[in-house]
This record gives C-alpha cells, structure tokens and sequence, in this order.
C-alpha cells in the first residue's frame, strides 16, 4: 500500500503537468486575449480554497500535443496562461518554453501560488501572478490584495498589479 502510493507520487512528479479545462479569458491578463488553462496537482492549500477538486490529481496530461491541439482550437488568442503551477516545476516550465519556441506571437503566463517568482519561472515566463488566496485579502482587482502580477522582460520584474486598480 505504502509502495503503491510511493509509486503515484514519484509519477506525478515526472508526469506532465495535468489540465483540468481551459477558456479564453479577456481581464486575467491585461492587454491580452488569453486560453487559460487550469493546471491540477495544486500543492497548496489555502484557506477558503475556492476549488478544492485542483488539489488532485485529476485531468489530461498537457503534452505538446495537447497545446498544439488547444491552440488550434483557440486561434486568436495571444497569452497562453497557466492557471497553477502542480507538482512538477520544470515540466511545467518546458511546456511555457515549448510555447515560446513554436508560438513566438504567443505570451506565456502563470498563476503560481508561491509569494515571490520562481527563478526558473523568469526564463520561461513573460506574466506571473504571485501569492496565495487570502480570502480577508481580497483578488488581485482589490487594493488590500496580497496577490501580485507581475510583467517580466529580459528577467527585469515589473509590478504591474495597479492596472488591474484602474479598472475599478
Ligand atoms: S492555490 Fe488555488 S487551487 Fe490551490 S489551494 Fe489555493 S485557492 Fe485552492
């Protein structure tokens, strides 16, 4: 039994990165028409979660094929956009980077969990939104939000949560 949930774990962490289900969103991600796709496995479990069922392992396997496939079914839009970031970093991150090199026009993006940018996330990402769900806090189009976006060129970070303020 023991063995039998060792197994699961190792195959998560060297499986794809599993998707839940996906569509084209307008305001996550200022200026960009965006296919978010919501990444299971959450490795977090904050308080107030408002979808419990992402902390399994649930879903299809988001394979380069799969992109293609979800791409192709999207056209039009120009931010592919990560909505968690699972269990497994760097299979994650080879999904932006296969994104960056096949689909040039495309921006990548992610809603992590974590508070700050994972160094590997700086390379392959050009939008992350740090932080946990803090429910007294608010989302990220609240002033009192712990949630930050944030815009990466060249690896230089640039906070730019307020455009989500200007809307209010
Ligand atoms: S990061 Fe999102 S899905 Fe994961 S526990 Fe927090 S609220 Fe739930």
């Amino acid at each position: 039994m023991k063995q039998d949930r060792l197994k699961n774990i190792q195959d998560i962490m060297h499986d794809y990165p599993k998707y839940v289900d996906s569509k084209v969103v307008f305001e996550e991600i200022p200026d960009c028409v965006t296919l978010a796709v919501t990444i299971s496995n959450c490795p977090f479990r904050c308080k107030g979660c408002h979808s419990d069922y992402l902390r399994k392992n649930v879903g299809d396997n988001l394979t380069n094929e799969a992109i293609d496939d979800l791409l192709s079914k999207n056209k039009g839009v120009n931010c592919f956009l990560f909505l968690g970031d699972g269990l497994n970093i760097d299979s994650l991150c080879d999904r932006a980077f296969y994104i960056k090199n096949k689909y040039p026009s495309i921006k990548t993006a992610v809603y992590s969990g974590y508070d700050y940018i994972i160094s590997e996330y700086k390379e392959v990402f050009d939008y992350v939104k740090t932080g946990k769900w803090i429910e007294s806090k608010g989302p990220l189009h609240v002033k009192t939000t712990n949630q930050r976006l944030f815009k990466i060129v060249d690896g230089i970070q640039e906070d730019i949560t307020y455009k989500f303020w200007q809307r209010i």
